[in-house]
């Protein structure tokens, strides 16, 4: 037999501790800000939230200059508040939901648009569009729930681009934990990222982007040429 692969467990920072928070899945809303969903051309009405994943190895942590993706010209960026779970729960009540958070952070849903788009008219998946290499950067973990409202933002080579306010989410973190558990079993290590505000656009080589949360640890990348 040829030798069997080992394989590690990808892993988060956590602010201020040398470990690390080992990441089980990568759960992520669509459409949770209104300004947002209408931007892409939908109706912001509040109907149950929908989710998509990404593949647990597309995190990667800050700091990091990452080379552009392949088979896209229109990579966009979603900045957007990042929740990190420690308990393993099933139809879980809105009230027990924050007792399921070890922490929170800012992520960017690293998105491939035009790929996106072919999905969306021809009927197919969205993988391709939003689970690729290092499509889920995130930064460090800070401890505890998050809070409900404070500015979310992301820039450009220092130009903002995203702009919003996490209490313009039409689903709060406890009903997309409650809602999100009535399809799968949530589990320690799992990530869910929690929908973006207004703004969401191209990314071109070269540039360096820098997604904000008040009172959060900020994220920066930084694209290949
Ligand atoms: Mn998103």
């Amino acid at each position: 037999m040829p030798t069997v692969p080992q394989l590690s467990v990808p892993t988060i920072a956590i602010s201020g501790s040398e470990q690390r928070f080992p990441v089980r899945r990568i759960y992520c809303v669509g459409r949770n800000y209104a300004d947002h969903a209408r931007e892409m051309g939908h109706d912001p009405r509040r109907e149950l939230p929908f989710f998509f994943g990404k593949p647990a190895d597309t995190v990667v942590g800050g700091g990091r200059v990452l080379p552009y993706p392949p088979r896209t010209t229109e990579l966009h960026h979603e900045v957007e508040l990042v929740v990190a779970l420690h308990q393993r729960g099933v139809n879980v009540g809105i009230t027990d939901a924050a007792s399921m958070i070890f922490g929170h952070a800012v992520g960017i849903d690293l998105t491939r648009r035009d790929l996106q788009a072919e999905a969306k008219k021809s009927g197919r998946p969205w993988d391709m569009a939003k689970g690729f290499d290092n499509s889920a950067p995130i930064g460090a973990l800070t401890l505890g729930i998050p809070p409900t409202s404070g500015a979310i933002s992301l820039s450009i080579d220092g130009e903002v681009r995203q702009r919003g306010d996490l209490k313009d989410m039409i689903w709060s973190v406890a009903e997309i934990i409650a809602t999100l558990s009535t399809y799968v079993e949530l589990a320690p290590g799992d990530l869910i990222f929690t929908g973006t505000p207004a703004g969401v656009g191209p990314i071109k080589g070269g540039e360096s982007l820098r997604g904000m949360i008040a009172g959060i640890e900020p994220i920066e990348i930084t694209f290949e040429e």
